[in-house]
């Protein structure tokens, strides 16, 4: 897994510091360079993962840790921000690179004894030599369901989302249940509805923190919304062409949204 970088391949390179990542000031942050081009990260030779491919290019992760690189030429960038900026092809890496980056900072010592685990050399895990315990990324399986009702559609203010966006309903799948009864489960617990006629539409990774979010497309069965007001604030059916702020294409909630729409009534 950990990789000694050859100093005059050309690689996409991704530069963690905190919960931020390192570009040169007004470039992408993916861009294919040599590792001999990257003099302020000399020392962390050690540290180099490789977390994937990028357009048929390795791609490498440095994680500085809390360490900030101190360079006039660089500066350090959300991976919110540039997860909205990047090109859609770029969502994929990035995403991986933060939650393999997230993976070895929490997993430096075994759960079980406390003892320093290792990083395996031929899989992403981490292994604790005393109890032989070893440990994988976590990934975390989110359900996120757009419910139809005719020419409506429920969309919901979480108590987390800025700025005023309504989205689809989300939540965590819970130890022991399926993906649909957590659609079940979420939809009654959040605004209070039964929902039918459940269909899987794609799945997403969502580094923040480590989500899986899988998708499905519903329709409203029976109930009148009544929001919990703890994670959602205020839901409400919206016709097709008179939406609130919604969530970028690019998101899976937002892909969601607009295949509801386009849908046409009958076939759904
Ligand atoms: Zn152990």
């Amino acid at each position: 897994m950990k990789h000694r970088p050859d100093i005059d391949e050309q690689a996409y390179w991704l530069i963690l510091s905190q919960d931020k990542l390192v570009q040169s000031k007004g470039q992408a942050c993916l861009i294919k360079q040599s590792w001999s081009e990257l003099s302020f990260i000399s020392a962390y030779a050690d540290d180099v993962v490789k977390v994937g491919e990028y357009r048929q290019s390795n791609c490498y992760m440095v994680d500085l840790g809390q360490e900030t690189p101190e360079h006039d030429d660089l500066e350090l960038v959300s991976l919110r921000a540039a997860l909205m900026s990047e090109q859609q092809d770029a969502f994929n890496i990035l995403a991986r690179a933060w939650q393999v980056a997230l993976f070895l900072r929490t997993h430096k010592y075994c759960g079980q004894c406390g003892s320093q685990m290792e990083a395996v050399n031929w899989e992403l895990a981490m292994h604790c030599h005393r109890c032989q315990h070893r440990c994988y990324p976590r990934i975390s399986p989110c359900i996120i369901v757009a419910i139809r009702k005719g020419q409506q559609i429920l969309l919901a203010q979480g108590a987390h989302h800025k700025g005023g966006m309504y989205s689809t309903l989300a939540g965590f799948v819970e130890s022991g249940e399926s993906l649909e009864q957590a659609v079940h489960r979420e939809v009654m617990e959040e605004v209070g509805i039964k929902v039918k006629n459940l269909r899987y539409f794609s799945s997403q990774p969502w580094p923040f923190p480590h989500s899986l979010m899988v998708g499905f497309l519903a329709e409203w069965d029976e109930g009148d919304i009544q929001v919990d007001g703890k994670e959602i604030l205020a839901a409400d059916w919206f016709d097709f062409n008179n939406l609130p702020l919604i969530p970028p294409s690019f998101s899976i909630a937002g892909q969601l949204i607009q295949t509801t729409i386009n849908a046409p009534d009958q076939s759904f």
